[in-house]
């Protein structure tokens, strides 16, 4: 194979899962349209550009920070620990790499809204006004690095970041795929509920009040598993209605690299915060429940 064709692939890669994606989520937006909403809506372009972005850099920029926590790992936590970790069946690995894993997304994403400094890049990410599928891809690098690194590093320290046996994969790759293919869907503009299951895996109902720019900002964190909002206080999930407006106070850049410049330009300023305490006797914001009674860690 040529060199040249070696390294267009990622971009050829990229190009088939766009296809793909847009096949399935465009004519479910279409036909099951929360909002009404253009294909060529406003700052596509921005998005598509994103999701290049993202595609191609993330395993580079993953990469080094990814192989320095691995050896900070192998010096600090004992290998009897590790070894025993890697004896697990590969299910049980994968599903406790799904939940550390959504523990510490859960809580770089609300660092991420709590922390002027972060909330800088995130917010690049929330200035979306139209939400569908393709904004799960506008994310600043900094913000998807950052968010990556604190779903990946607690797999690590607990030793489930190794190889399973006779699978070439590792169980790091598997839940950043589904978190990230998961991305997509919950994003969609697509007004589907599914009751009880709701409180069991995320939706875009659930995700799409993470998005809201109106009363009940900063709350659901999670990417996949609603239970982590519950059990920190942070969950809305109402019963009959959806966001009506999304996207951030202020300014935001239309174009991309506008955005990738913008946090070191302006002034890390706060999220406003939502009013969680004016909001808690709410019936159906269990985890405003939860936390009244002691469970919020
Ligand atoms: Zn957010
Ligand atoms: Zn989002």
């Amino acid at each position: 194979m040529s060199r040249s064709l070696v390294l267009l692939l990622p971009v050829l890669r990229a190009c088939v899962w766009l296809v793909l994606l847009a096949v399935i989520f465009v004519p479910l937006e279409r036909l099951f349209a929360l909002h009404p909403q253009k294909i060529f809506r406003k700052a596509i372009l921005t998005d598509v550009a994103y999701y290049f972005l993202s595609s191609l850099t993330v395993g580079f920029l993953l990469g080094v920070p990814l192989a320095l926590v691995a050896w900070l790992v192998h010096r600090a936590i004992p290998g009897a620990f590790t070894s025993a970790v890697t004896a697990w069946p590969a299910w049980l690995r994968i599903v406790a790499a799904l939940v550390v894993g959504e523990i510490g997304v859960y809580w770089g994403h609300r660092w991420s809204h709590e922390i002027p400094f972060l909330w800088g890049f995130h917010a690049i990410h929330h200035s979306a006004e139209h939400v569908d599928f393709l904004v799960s891809s506008r994310s600043h690098p900094v913000d998807l690095v950052f968010t990556r690194l604190c779903g990946l590093i607690p797999m690590y320290v607990l030793g489930l970041a190794a190889p399973l046996r006779g699978m070439a994969g590792l169980v790091p790759v598997l839940v950043l795929l589904l978190g990230t293919v998961w991305g997509f869907f919950i994003h969609a503009n697509v007004g589907w509920r599914f009751g009880w299951l709701e409180w069991i895996v995320s939706t875009p109902h659930f995700h799409h009040w993470h998005h809201t720019q109106e009363d009940h900002i900063n709350r659901n964190y999670a990417s996949m598993l609603p239970i982590m909002d519950v059990l920190f206080g942070t969950s809305y999930l109402p019963k009959g209605h959806w966001p009506r407006k999304y996207g951030i106070q202020g300014t935001m850049p239309l174009n991309v690299f506008g955005q990738l410049i913008h946090p070191f330009l302006s002034q890390a300023q706060p999220r406003p915060q939502a009013a969680l305490s004016s909001t808690l006797p709410q019936d159906h914001e269990v985890g405003a429940t939860a936390h009244r009674k002691g469970l919020a860690l």
